[in-house]
Order: C-alpha cells, then structure tokens, then sequence
C-alpha cells in the first residue's frame, strides 16, 4: 500500500497558483559520467534529461580539472564553483596531522543529530561561500535555500554554510543536523512518520524495458559485479537485504543501490517544495537534490551493466516527473535549473581484462605497493632504507610523513619525501608521484599536474601525492568498481542549464561543473561564490539586453 502512496505522491500535482518569485533547482546525479547520455541516447525518451534539449544549454565537454574525483569534493566544487585548492573539501576524507586521525569531509562533533543519534555533521570544513549562501546573504536571509540527498556529504555540501536546511538519510529515517536548526520540520516528521523508507523492503527491482535492450550491454551475470546487500548479480533484484522477514541494515544497503532510494529522494523534495513554498514567495528560493543510487549501482554493477543502463532509464522518467511538478507548483518559466554530477567512475578493470588479458587492467591493493616499496627500501643504504618507517599515514592517494622520524633521520621534508617518490614512482603501476613542493613550488607543466594541484589544500592534503596509471583501480575489493582518479572517465560529467536567462543550445567548448556556479549567479544577479574559479559560461547566457535586441 505504501509503494503506491509514494507513486501518488510522485504524480501529485498542486492546486496552488504559482506566485511570484524564483527557484534555482540544482539537481547532482552521483556518478553520472558523461559518456551515459551518448550510449544510451536513444533510450532516454521520457523527458528528463532531454528537456535541456528543448529548453536549455548542453555543455558536452565538461570535466572537474582536479584529481581527486569524489563525492565530497564533487558537491562542494558544484556549489562553491571551486576546487579543493581553495575550498578545502580536498577528498571525502582526509588526514588531520593533530588528532592524528581520519576527519571525514562533513565531520563536526559539536553538533548532533536530528531523528537518529549518531556523531553530528555540518558543513564548518568547507571553506567559503556556496551560491546558495550568497542567495541567503543577497536576500537578507528571505531567500530559502534547502538540500536533500541519501548522502549527508552531498547535501550538505551543496547546501553551503548558512543553508535554511540540509536532510539525508540515516537508515528509515530522514534526518538533518542541530547546525541547522532545533527541530526537524513538520514536513520531515510527517515523512518519516509515513515509514516510507521501509515501505520498498520485499520489493522487486526488474527491467524498465524489453531484455533485447539490454542485448548489446555487458552480460548480465558478470562475475565482476557486486550482488552484496542480498541484491544478487542478476534482474530481478530483491530488495530485502537478503534477509526475509526481517528488516536489517542491509536492506537499507540494498535499498540505497536500487531506483527506489531516488524515487524517495524526489518524493522528499517535493515535500520541500510544497511545505516551504518554494519558488513561489516573491524572492528566490534554491532547492538541490543529490540523487545517490546512481553511485552505489555504479559502484557494484559498473558503466557497462545492465543495472547502470536500466537505472538511467528510470532516473530519466524521474526527472521527467520531477519537472512536471516543477511546472504544477511553481511554473517552469519561474525555475533555472542546472544538471550535473560529482564524478564519473573507471570500468570495471576485469570487463576489459576478461577480453584483453595483456592490456593490464587490474586491481591495485596499496598495502601490496606498501610492501614492495618497503622491500626496495630495506636494500637501500640508511637513513634510505628507513622511508617506509616515515609513513604515517595513507588517506587514498596521499601520503602523509611523519615528521618527527623525518627530522631524527636528519633530513627535510622534502628530501624525505623525494627518496619515497623516487622509489614509488619506479613501481609498475605508478604513473607520476609530486612531493609537496612539487606541487607548491613548481608550475604545472601537463593538465594532469594542474588536475593534481587543484586537489591539494596544504594544511589538509598529504606530503606525497600518487597517480596510478589509468584503468588501474586502487582499492581492496575484489568486485564493482570506482572513481577518483584525473582522468576522464572519472572527470567528464553532464553540465546541462534551462531557463528564463539560458540561451539554448549544444556547446563543445571546455567547461566544468564549476562554471555552473558563477553562471547561475550572473544569470540571476546575485553575488558570486567567494572561492570561485570556475568561469561564466557566457555563451549560454541571455541578457535582458540581447533578449530585447531579438
Ligand atoms: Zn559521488
């Protein structure tokens, strides 16, 4: 029953009069790449992301100029307009050289949690002003500015600091953070208190379209896929945890990897959008939804699934659905919208090793780098065969030193740090290693070191920073995929804008995720992000004057 509440909710139109006033939606698919709306052009017919065909910009080159292509990093560049250089969110997590300890990206132990209890989150370790945050600030606070993901790191960071509110999901329950505000809205108790979130336990994920669809995909039934959290390999996927009868962790795992945990993601937003009346209040109001299952199907069953395929089939009727609403609610001549995503991600290095074993593609475990970088090492005459003994800590691709071992061998940090290099860079799978002044002092010479400069925030980023060599995935899992790395597969992502200030069309020109911050800003005549890098894409602007010379 409560499956088809949802379905009424998704098609449920209001009665309301649009009013006076604007809304900037800002919509992140996780882990869209790029190549997705070339290969499966033909199948994405609902309207969704093709509305930006009829009525908006299409910018096909657009990539992150910057290495570590995470979700964090991601969400904070879409709304700040920056990279990690200077918006400090430099990887999901990163190294905190005092507590000695991982910090995570949206940490914040001074808050807690509203509607679980967990460690509190907040946006206090991005620095500088989101678009949102100029809104708020232009407004004199009027404007209200809302973000809503599966992921607290995504919609938190595309909120900014001084958001009216950012809500994910913790398990069953919708939950937000006391940085906010006291209390979570009535719109998200009343949600929470539907159990929507478990209303999908026992249900069944099938093709959206005929299996001859999905004929000229990987096989289905790869072994190189993830089928964890009770999914399995194969359609129709479950989505009970692979637990029946019982409700577990694991089945909000599988939920979370399955088109339902975006059809709740919508269904939250639209909530939004009616209870706080945005877009409709005389002033200009931000709504940001990250949909998240984009990413943990990627993640499992890879770019060349039949899972990724079929999802985006949904995820275009989804959007389709959400603009209708958009349009019932608060008019879509009264929206600007940007579509984009936080990364792309690699192949699976197996699909293409099982075809071309001698090609390389493969897995690379660091604590097998680790020791074969200590065996080189331990050859090595002293204080040389001790740099292993330096590393005090691996946080993805950054290494940090200790520098207090450092400075007992009775060397420098970069001396120390240049030995590593030297050693790591000499291992098959190592593409390029830059020490810190590398990075700091000497000027990018190729887009890869200026990717990998983007990404380093000197009190936050590692003494060494590693670049494997493409198609290789660092990472211990022995099945799925991921991203991160600075090459295209993982950098090249949707830029599509639509609106009253949008001059349509298709452009090839190189442009960034970035640029849709400081565009929209100029487009609506509010402030730029205080970060931002990222340029005014002003071919895809019209201006009341060019308008008026029509
Ligand atoms: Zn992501």
């Amino acid at each position: 029953m409560r499956l088809l509440s949802i379905a009424a909710l998704l098609l449920l139109t209001s009665l309301r009069a649009p009013g006076e006033g604007h809304l900037i939606v800002l919509v992140s698919i996780d882990q869209l790449r790029q190549d997705y709306l070339n290969r499966f052009e033909e199948d994405l017919t609902a309207g969704g992301f093709w509305m930006f065909r009829e009525r908006g910009a299409i910018f096909t080159n657009a990539h992150f100029d910057y290495a570590s292509t995470e979700t964090g990093p991601g969400h904070a560049t879409i709304a700040t307009g920056a990279y990690g250089k200077t918006h400090g969110i430099v990887g999901n997590a990163w190294y905190d050289r005092q507590t000695r300890r991982s910090l995570y990206c949206v940490q914040d132990t001074t808050t807690t949690l509203l509607g679980a209890s967990r460690e509190g989150r907040s946006p206090r370790l991005l620095i500088g002003s989101t678009i949102g945050d100029e809104l708020r600030i232009g407004s004199a606070f009027g404007s209200k500015v809302i973000a809503i993901s599966v992921k607290d790191r995504a919609a938190i960071l595309m909120a900014g600091a001084l958001a009216s509110g950012a809500f994910w999901f913790v398990d069953s329950t919708v939950v937000s953070s006391t940085y906010y505000t006291a209390s979570l809205p009535e719109w998200v108790r009343r949600f929470n208190a539907a159990g929507h979130i478990n209303s999908y336990y026992g249900a069944l994920w099938d093709r959206a379209l005929p299996e001859a669809r999905y004929r000229r995909l990987d096989r289905d039934d790869a072994p190189y896929e993830n089928g964890g959290s009770g999914l399995g390999r194969t359609f129709p996927h479950r989505i009970d945890g692979g637990s029946p009868g019982t409700i577990t962790a694991s089945y909000y795992a599988a939920l979370r990897a399955s088109p339902f945990a975006n059809t709740l993601t919508v269904a939250l937003a639209m909530e939004a959008l009616e209870a706080e009346g945005l877009g409709t209040r005389g002033v200009t109001d931000m709504l940001a939804v990250s949909l998240s299952a984009n990413d943990y199907v990627g993640h499992a069953f890879g770019p060349h699934s039949h899972e990724v395929f079929d999802l985006m089939v949904r995820t275009d009727s989804l959007l389709a659905r959400f603009w209708k609403h958009l349009d019932a609610t608060v008019g879509l001549e009264h929206c600007t919208i940007a579509l984009t995503s936080d990364h792309g991600v690699a192949p699976i290095p197996e699909y293409i090793s099982t075809r071309v074993p001698g090609a390389g593609a493969h897995r690379v475990d660091f604590k097998d780098l680790r020791s074969r970088l200590d065996a080189r090492l331990a050859s090595l005459p002293p204080p040389a065969s001790l740099g292993s003994g330096w590393i005090e800590h691996v946080e993805g691709d950054n290494i940090y030193l200790d520098r207090h071992a450092v400075s007992t061998a009775g060397l420098s940090l970069d001396a120390a740090g240049r030995i590593l290099a030297e050693e790591l860079g000499s291992l098959d799978e190592v593409f390029a290693v830059y020490t810190r002044s590398d990075i700091l002092l000497s000027p990018a010479t190729t887009p890869l070191e200026r990717r990998v400069r983007n990404s380093f925030f000197e009190s936050r980023s590692g003494d060494l920073v590693i670049v494997l060599k493409p198609f290789l995935l660092s990472g211990t899992y022995s099945t799925g995929t991921s991203h991160g790395s600075p090459y295209p597969y993982d950098t090249h992502v949707p830029v599509m804008l639509a609106g009253n200030a949008i001059r349509p069309g298709v452009y090839d020109a190189t442009a960034s995720p970035a640029d849709i911050a400081p565009t929209l800003a100029v487009a609506l005549g509010i402030e730029l992000p205080s970060q931002h890098t990222g340029r005014v894409l002003q071919e895809a602007l019209l201006h009341a004057d060019r308008r008026l010379e029509r």
